[in-house]
């Protein structure tokens, strides 16, 4: 395919940072484009965030490197909605999946893999999460979508993933596979990080029990989500020391981070030639006591879970920090700028060339986050929030019926309450007006309802009847937002 598009792009990076060649009219090969998603990895486990062990070299050495956006706000608190904003540029009310986890699909965007793929990239995605199978659509694009999760998760036996290895492992089989000089586009989501926290045995203990400033006991939930005490799915024998908890949560973060840092070494020798664009993030963080709400995410769209790693390295691209803030929705468009791609109809993201240019983005902009029941608005340290109750599918219900309330980060570094914002309040009011109708998920693969039938969480196969209802075999997976 052409590479005609890119240069223009291409030769202003490259006159930022390090010298590339640009002559006039000559046709530039297109870099390969990473994208690492690391699932519930918050923001502040990551060194170069400021956690202060050196867990995760990897994505360090990357933002060493690279540019590191310091105030990146998560579309959504849960997987599914923040990955279809990632591949579309849309905000979670402007796409069919909604704030809902793994029961919609995408339906009429254009998306990130697409634009690759027309343009002649080979693309490839390897993930790891049950709620991001085929199903709800985001394989668009992808000649490639592994989503093959052999393991079932410890305490929610209905719920299958993969660990890091075997997911990069496929990748890195993958990408061996392709001429050097074919460019890719390769998506790599890893599970890892989100609960239980069972990092593989030669893992654990690395880390130890990482010192929490809470310190009391914890008893167990009889639930998979709830207040003041450990989540049912998060339980590990019979601990109680949320430390523990939060030791073994950095440890899965340090065993997805060497992953990582195979799959950029292996990406970057495929595309020596050509340069690579890495670009690394995570669909949510995670609450470890923040409120009192332990181990799970998707429960409100509070800092600690909005707030994600944002690191990208591309040719051209001189290393530096900046203060946001950003959004998934500027994920696909400074993708496809980087690569010299026409633009994403639609997007509502930028191209953050211009901000990395400036080394500052406009401290005006209002980011958008959901979840089910609740929009907030971000803008560097404040944010502020309507709803709490009511689902966000009853259209108009969320401003009327329910609260709003704004949070400012102090000098100290502590979220307080504060007076109304009300130029937030104004975009989110703008904001909500957005309503794109969801759409159901297709079927579950009939493999997958076997395995749910196997495990005794469907009637067997003669108690069915001849077209299974699919919403019946999806509610053992959608039931739980902690996903
Ligand atoms: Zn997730």
């Amino acid at each position: 395919m052409s590479a005609r598009t890119g240069t223009g792009l291409l030769c202003l990076l490259a006159a930022m940072g390090a010298a590339l060649a640009c002559e006039p009219g000559k046709q530039r090969a297109r870099p390969d484009v990473l994208l690492i998603t690391i699932d519930t990895l918050r923001a502040d486990y990551v060194h170069a965030y400021g956690f202060p062990l050196e867990i995760t070299p990897s994505i360090d050495a990357l933002a060493a490197r690279g540019v590191l956006f310091e105030n990146a706000i998560a579309a959504a608190t849960l997987t599914a909605p923040a990955h279809a904003s990632i591949m579309t540029s849309r905000y979670v009310r402007e796409h069919s999946i909604g704030s809902r986890n793994g029961d919609t699909r995408l339906h009429g965007l254009s998306t990130l893999a697409e634009t690759f793929s027309e343009a002649g990239y080979s693309t490839a995605a390897f993930i790891s999460n049950a709620v991001l199978r085929r199903r709800i659509g985001l394989d668009r694009g992808f000649e490639t979508y592994d989503d093959e999760l052999p393991s079932r998760e410890r305490n929610r036996g209905n719920y299958f993933e993969r660990i890091a290895e075997e997911t990069a492992g496929n990748a890195l089989e993958w990408l061996a596979l392709r001429p050097a000089a074919d460019p890719v586009f390769l998506w790599l989501h890893l599970q890892d990080p989100h609960g239980p926290y069972t990092p593989p045995a030669e893992w654990v203990g690395r880390v130890g029990d990482f010192p929490l400033s809470i310190r009391r006991p914890l008893g167990t939930l009889r639930a998979n989500s709830g207040r003041a005490g450990i989540p049912l799915y998060q339980v590990l024998e019979d601990e109680i020391d949320p430390a523990f908890y939060a030791g073994r949560y950095a440890e899965e973060i340090q065993y997805a981070d060497h992953w990582v840092g195979q799959v950029i070494a292996a990406v970057e020798r495929h595309g020596e030639e050509r340069g690579s664009v890495i670009l690394l993030t995570a669909d949510h963080g995670e609450s470890l006591g923040e409120s009192g709400w332990f181990f799970q995410h998707g429960q409100s769209t509070a800092p600690e879970l909005a707030r994600v790693p944002f690191v990208l390295a591309a040719p051209g691209l001189e290393a530096a920090r900046i203060r946001g803030p950003v959004s998934h929705v500027d994920i696909a468009p400074t993708l496809i700028a980087l690569a010299g791609l026409p633009e994403l109809p639609g997007a509502r993201g930028r191209a953050l060339e211009e901000e990395i240019r400036n080394g500052e983005v406009a401290e005006d902009r209002l980011i958008f986050c959901d979840t089910d029941g609740e929009s907030a608005a971000y803008s560097p340290g404040s944010w502020t929030r309507v709803g709490g109750s009511i689902a966000s599918d009853r259209v108009g219900d969320v401003m009327q019926a329910t609260r709003a309330e704004s949070i400012r980060l102090t000098e100290t570094g502590k979220w307080r309450p504060s007076d109304l914002d009300s130029r937030a309040l104004r975009g989110l009011e703008e904001y909500l007006e957005a309503r794109t109708p969801l759409v159901a998920a297709g079927p579950m693969e009939p493999q997958h309802i076997d395995e749910l039938r196997a495990l005794g969480y469907l009637p067997p196969a003669e108690e069915e009847p001849e077209e299974p209802d699919p919403r019946a075999a999806e509610a053992p997976v959608s039931e739980n937002l902690s996903h």
